[in-house]
């Protein structure tokens, strides 16, 4: 399929880039709500609202913030010089509301620029913090400025109770054992940062509908930052199903693709993924505690399996954070290889098998289970039992088998028929196997541990 005409995947990612862009969203709020709507044409989206206020691991949801009308007027003509109507990103994010004349003294230390680069507009946020600011262009700014005249400031805007929303769309799979795939959707008028992930993710799960899966999917979408945090709150009894997880961001440039691993770094989403991103010619970093929310997932108290899959790494383009970061800049044959790329990282996850161990605690009593007899069926009963301990050590929710069959020095196939007898026992549980979230916490001893 081309990536550029008119029917492609690519051109329709796009468009749907387009309808998002000019919605103005923050981390709560109508745009936020107008934004799933749109993706709730596309793919069945459950809306969750949690109320302002309610406590979410060290936070709180913060009030709801909405903006009716923002601008900067000649106070004596009343002829608007900047006007949050042309751009969402004109307004700082949660400004506070403001109606007053000043002079332009006054004025300047609410104005915020690009220097580098006189015709973009900064994208700025005051989330947290009680403040009020316009972004605007160097050359708006140098337009603007004059010492004699007046101001007159409105910035029509609402901080009161409400709720923060975000959404999930859940494909059942055979098993309960989970895939998360993150984006964040709380940046206004940006394209690649981040409504190139909402597309990715949206298009991505229009394609797992039609597909039988062995595997779960949940696919979220929540403001950067507060939602993460409020999703992991609120989801904190199931976390334990999540085998494989991405963070999905800045998949709309023209940059090769780039595979961060997650805290751990040898997780078997860690392998796969950079194998994919390899052989698309991208490149692999190791995880580090900045950049979207893998650092949250990725915090030592859940330490999820979860990379970032992006292509060029945030502040490593100068379009990012400014008004250059548009509909350009991000282009359908980058948005389908995106997709493309990380369907077949799914591909490679719907065939990998994480087996656990469901009595992880000491060994088994294994003559009870008849596993004796079991071994032998076939000649190689030496070779089988060892292949048995072997899983039965490893097999601890998090390893996949692949990995345990390279560090025990048997084949695939070995640790794959021990893995049948002791399935057949009722000893372990294949990823295709639904398999409670407590087992599977008691199998990954780490986190027991914490
Ligand atoms: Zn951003």
């Amino acid at each position: 399929m081309s990536g550029d005409s008119h029917g492609s995947i690519g051109q329709q990612m796009h468009d749907l880039a387009a309808r998002l862009y000019p919605m103005h969203r923050a981390i709560t709020g109508q745009g936020v709500r107008d934004t799933f709507e749109e993706i709730a044409k596309h793919i069945p989206l459950n809306v969750h609202e949690v109320p302002t206020g309610t406590p979410v691991l060290d936070w709180h949801v913060p009030h709801e913030w909405n903006l009716h009308d923002a601008f900067i007027a000649d106070a004596n003509t009343g002829t608007r010089l900047i006007d949050v109507a042309d751009s969402t990103l004109h307004i700082v994010n949660y400004s506070r509301a403001v109606n007053q004349q000043m002079s332009w003294q006054e004025l300047l230390p609410h104005l915020w620029t690009v220097p580098e680069f006189e015709d973009r507009i900064p994208y700025r946020t005051g989330y947290f913090r009680d403040t009020w600011g316009f972004c605007l262009s160097e050359i708006q700014k140098k337009s603007l400025a004059d010492p004699s005249r007046s101001y007159h400031v409105v910035i029509d805007s609402q901080s009161s109770d409400g709720a923060l929303s975000y959404a999930e769309c859940q494909i059942q799979g055979q098993s309960e054992r989970v895939v998360l795939l993150y984006t964040h959707c709380c940046h206004p008028s940006l394209a690649n940062d981040n409504l190139s992930g909402i597309v990715v993710a949206t298009f991505l799960a229009q394609a797992l509908q039609s597909r039988l899966l062995k595997h779960t999917y949940r696919i979220v979408m929540a403001p950067a930052t507060i939602g993460a945090i409020t999703w992991l709150a609120q989801n904190e009894s199931s976390l334990a199903t999540i085998d494989y997880g991405l963070v999905l961001s800045l998949l709309g440039d023209a940059g090769n693709l780039t595979y961060k691993r997650s805290r751990r770094g040898s997780s078997p989403i860690d392998r796969i993924a950079e194998r994919i991103v390899h052989d698309t010619g991208g490149s692999v970093r190791n995880f580090s505690p900045n950049g979207y929310d893998e650092r949250q997932f990725c915090s030592p108290g859940f330490d999820l399996p979860m990379g970032c899959l992006m292509r060029t790494p945030p502040g490593e383009f100068n379009e990012y954070h400014t008004s250059a970061d548009n509909l350009e800049f991000v282009k359908p044959k980058y948005l389908q290889h995106s997709l493309s790329s990380l369907l077949q990282i799914i591909d490679e996850i719907e065939d990998n098998i994480i087996p656990v161990n469901l009595r992880p605690q000491g060994e088994p009593r294994l003559g009870e289970y008849g596993l004796y007899k079991a071994f032998g069926e076939d000649g190689h009963t030496a070779e089988l039992q060892s292949a048995v301990m072997w899983l039965l050590n490893q097999a601890d929710g998090i390893t996949d088998l692949d990995s345990i069959a390279t560090r025990s020095g048997l084949s695939v196939a070995r640790i794959r028929q021990a893995l049948g007898v002791l399935c057949q026992h009722g000893l372990m549980a294949e990823s295709t196997d639904s398999v409670p979230a407590h087992v599977l916490l008691a199998a990954r001893h780490r986190s027991v541990n914490q």
